[in-house]
């Protein structure tokens, strides 16, 4: 038997169901912040991200799908989506239609990591990119953001970390500093931070190993090495996250894995996840767009990931709402049930039906549909213009005149707190 790739998915149909739910929360809220959608291929030329996101970032030197295309041209199953979506405004020329984007893409990336709970090797997720602001407001803004999409897919337990890296200005003083730091302990540091210190000292900040952990505890303090313009941008993101109402605490060791981030980078964890326990993550990239060929714009983004999300989703919360039909009888039974199934529809109703089967057989799949009532036809409803509306929730059931059957449940799916109990059919 042929299986699925490792740490790559199936997502299942009643898993699925559970996705477009999450999805359609997280784009209302998209939709409350004025953000469109954009939809970038999933492979890129390699250039895009080796230059993007860094030579010496984990995801380039270690975790990237590279593969020649039959030409030979080196081409990437996207690892990310920043660098994608810039590229795409790159070249369809948005900014000088709109010098102000606010993008959003909802889909799957590509990391060769080591499979675990919560960590994939192809993962989803949703992107939000917000190009051409400099202020505070904006960065302030994107975690307030991403802290809604968190409430509004009812995630508890929430916890955002915020930091600020400093700029191209005064990030090589911090990094000096850092760097003659980290020296003095270099043999207590692991072998990937052994590397890091030569070519990416920042990434020894947030190692996940406890002895890197150890050293890093007593490192330089970034917010000490802020020139003014970025001490002031960095008070005016908090200043506008308290006026937000937006609940954080300052982690100066919040770096991140991606080599684009300057001034703010944020992360935002959740209860019930174990050691992956970050949903989102994301910052400022300002100079990212010059960098790939683009206009000198500033920018911030965030990404979420859905898998995290859907670990903690819980698992009840979606039910269709349809109806069933069941029938039974002579061919005009039929006939109607066929009638009554595409007039549903029409009036956009979800309906199902299975004819081939018995009665009994009929009901046990209006039982696993998942849709709260069920129309049940025999010979004595259609002769008396009539149909039977059981509610499966409640098991009880009414017999009601056939005119007029399918605007009572509508009401009664409208009104009837459908798969909490107490509407009446
Ligand atoms: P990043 O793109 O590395 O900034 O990560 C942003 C978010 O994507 C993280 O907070 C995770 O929720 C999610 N994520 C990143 N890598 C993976 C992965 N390998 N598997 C599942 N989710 C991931």
């Amino acid at each position: 038997m042929i299986k699925a790739i490792k740490g790559m998915n199936d997502l299942l149909p009643q898993e699925v169901e559970r996705w477009r739910w999450v999805e359609e929360r997280a784009r209302q809220v998209l939709g409350l912040y004025g953000f469109s959608e954009i939809r970038t291929p999933i492979v890129e030329h390699t250039d895009l991200f080796e230059r993007g996101l860094g030579q010496d970032t984990d995801v380039v030197e270690k975790q990237m799908y590279t593969f020649p295309d039959k030409s030979g041209s080196s081409l990437t199953l996207r690892p990310e989506a920043t660098a994608s979506i810039l590229r795409a405004v790159i070249e369809h020329g948005l900014l000088s239609s709109d010098p102000i984007q606010k993008l959003y893409s909802i889909g799957p990336m590509f990391r060769y990591e080591r499979p675990q709970k919560g960590r994939y090797r192809q993962f989803h997720q949703i992107n939000a990119e917000r190009i051409g602001e400099e202020s505070p407001f904006s960065d302030a803004e994107c975690i307030c953001m991403a802290y809604d999409m968190c409430k509004a897919m009812g995630l508890d337990e929430l916890s955002i970390e915020v930091n600020s890296l400093g700029c191209k200005e005064c990030r090589p003083a911090f990094r000096a500093a850092l760097k003659e730091f980290l020296y003095k302990s270099r043999a207590a540091l692991c072998d990937d931070c052994k590397r890091r210190l030569e070519t990416n000292p920042l990434r020894v900040l947030d190692c996940k190993n406890p002895s890197c952990r150890e050293v890093v505890r007593d490192a330089p303090n970034v917010e000490e090495y802020l020139c003014d313009a970025c001490r002031e941008h960095y008070s005016g993101v908090l200043r506008d996250l308290d006026i937000m109402g937006v609940p954080y605490s300052k982690n100066n060791l919040l770096v991140r894995g991606l080599d684009y981030y300057t001034r703010t980078t944020f992360e935002i964890k959740a209860g019930g996840l174990g050691s992956q326990d970050a949903v989102a993550g994301g910052g400022r990239y300002d100079g990212l767009l010059k960098l790939l060929g683009g206009p000198d714009a500033p920018g911030t983004g965030f990404a979420f990931g859905l898998e995290r999300v859907m670990m903690l989703v819980d698992a009840g919360i979606q039910k269709q709402q349809g109806c069933f039909v069941a029938a039974q009888g002579n061919p005009r039974v039929k006939e109607e049930a066929i009638r009554i199934l595409a007039e549903l529809r029409r009036a956009g109703i979800g309906a199902q039906a299975v004819f081939d089967k018995s009665l009994k057989a009929q009901m046990r799949r209006a039982a696993r549909s998942g849709y709260r009532f069920c129309l049940i036809l025999g010979e004595e409803e259609v002769n008396r213009k009539e149909v039977t509306v059981k509610d499966m929730d409640m098991s009880s059931q009414i017999r009601i005149p056939r005119d007029g059957a399918l605007s009572r449940l509508r009401k009664a799916m409208e009104e009837g707190e459908l798969y909490k109990g107490n509407g009446k059919a």
